[in-house]
């Protein structure tokens, strides 16, 4: 930790403390406390469940916020992220990485309280490991876990989980979890752990699934599900399985069965590979099932009011615009009729058959005579091209606009929830998130 990240973090354990008390007194002195079926809600909480939007900056909340509108009232209804914004996060980097994150570094100063840089997976500027929250609330006997929709040893999840001077080094990352004792670990990634690996996590006590379906019947111990070869299926071609809430229902479900309390990530991580293909209509569904999943940990607080709940992005990517092209307008129509990803459509369309036919239904829009003519011609460039010929259309239609393939600079939000919620308000930097929900683990014994 260099002496700049050093003072840092602990001007935010000294703010976060001086907020912690705050709130303890608030709810202390409070003339009408806020009762529940359960009782009083406890200011520090047992359980923390922390849930990253990789890549949502405020445009996707936003738009996902006039995508879910019902048309046909006055009204534009709220959504789960305006019910719980409570504050706002920068997400530089170490300074050595310039202002702009990627997941890793953000993932680790999220998990760590210190900025690191760009492709960091908790280790410092220095390459030297930096405890995880994880490994914080394992040695004081809470239950860990992580429900993710990439890999489960991608950046964000791995920085949580363990450390490695690159986030590339995915072989590394899957066989240091043996080492994390981690108790649930979902999400996709069959591909990094082949059988000789699985088989020392299953002499480690861990069950294993490689099939969606098996989830279920798991009703506790230890498990490591992985149910895709890389990352999951888009969310947009996979409606009715619900993969992110039920991860995160089952993680609850098993966590929860540890009487100390756990530290659970959540993480709807394949909004950041939509933006990064500046795909909207991808990117829709995946905020979607993301909403879905904080909604499930929304509805278990209103069961165990010791959870709090901290949601927050990562940084932001694609720079989405609602609106684009000097026009005042964002056509969300468009956006709901669409019934398949662009990935899936351009595959469909290169089979034989009445392919323009399909193309229509699948998109819920009739493409003018200008459009025809630019798929006609991407479809014989091949699957790559003809995606992007539907991305660019479906963009054109509604009005969507991008500035970068990247990430983007700009704060993200903080969406909270549960005792010690108001800790979260306002401006803060994600080592502070970091800082404050390490500050909310019990103390450690010694
Ligand atoms: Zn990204």
């Amino acid at each position: 930790m260099g002496a700049r990240q050093k003072f840092i973090f602990l001007r935010s354990c000294v703010l976060s403390g001086i907020a912690l008390l705050a709130s303890i007194s608030v709810s202390a002195n409070t003339d009408t406390p806020v009762h529940t079926m359960l009782g009083d809600a406890p200011s520090v909480p047992k359980n923390i469940v922390i849930m990253i939007g990789d890549g949502m900056g405020p445009a996707y909340t936003s738009a996902y916020r006039y995508f879910k509108d019902n048309p046909d009232t006055q009204e534009i209804e709220q959504t789960v992220f305006d019910r719980l914004l409570v504050g706002t996060s920068s997400t530089y980097p170490a300074r050595v990485s310039g202002y702009v994150t990627d997941s890793a570094a953000s993932a680790t100063a999220l998990a760590t309280g210190v900025k690191s840089y760009n492709g960091a997976i908790s280790v410092d500027v220095n390459k030297q490991p930096i405890e995880t929250i994880m490994e914080k609330a394992k040695a004081r006997g809470l239950a860990t876990g992580v429900a993710v929709t990439s890999q489960i040893n991608h950046a964000t999840p791995a920085a949580f989980l363990s450390h490695n001077e690159s986030r590339r080094n995915y072989d590394e990352l899957a066989i240091s979890y043996l080492s994390t004792d981690a108790d649930v670990m979902l999400g996709g990634g069959q591909r990094y752990f082949p059988a000789s690996l699985i088989e020392k996590f299953e002499a480690k006590g861990y069950q294993y699934l490689a099939d969606f379906s098996q989830l279920d019947s798991v009703n506790q111990g230890k498990v490591i599900g992985l149910f895709a070869d890389v990352q999951l299926p888009w969310a947009i071609d996979d409606k009715e399985s619900n993969k992110l809430s039920k991860m995160t229902a089952k993680a609850l479900e098993l966590l929860s069965q540890n009487e100390k309390g756990f530290v659970l990530l959540v993480e709807g991580s394949l909004i950041d590979w939509a933006g990064h293909n500046n795909d909207i209509a991808t990117a829709m569904g995946e905020m979607e099932e993301f909403a879905n999943a904080i909604e499930v940990v929304e509805q278990f607080i209103r069961q165990n009011n010791d959870t709090l709940m901290v949601v927050t992005a990562d940084h932001n990517t694609g720079g989405l615009s609602i609106g684009a092209n000097d026009e005042y307008k964002w056509d969300t129509s468009i956006l709901r009729g669409i019934k398949a990803s662009p990935d899936f459509i351009a595959n469909d369309a290169l089979k034989d058959g009445d392919w323009l036919a399909r193309v229509t239904l699948s998109l819920g829009f009739v493409p003018n005579e200008q459009d025809v003519i630019q798929l006609s011609t991407a479809r014989m460039q091949g699957k790559e091209v003809m995606t992007t010929a539907i991305k660019l259309l479906i963009d054109r239609h509604s009005n969507t606009g991008w500035t970068t393939g990247g990430h983007t600079g700009v704060d993200v939000q903080v969406f909270a929830t549960g005792p010690a919620s108001s800790l979260f308000s306002g401006y803060q930097d994600n080592t502070d998130i970091a800082a404050k929900l390490i500050s909310l683990l019990p103390k450690q014994k010694h």
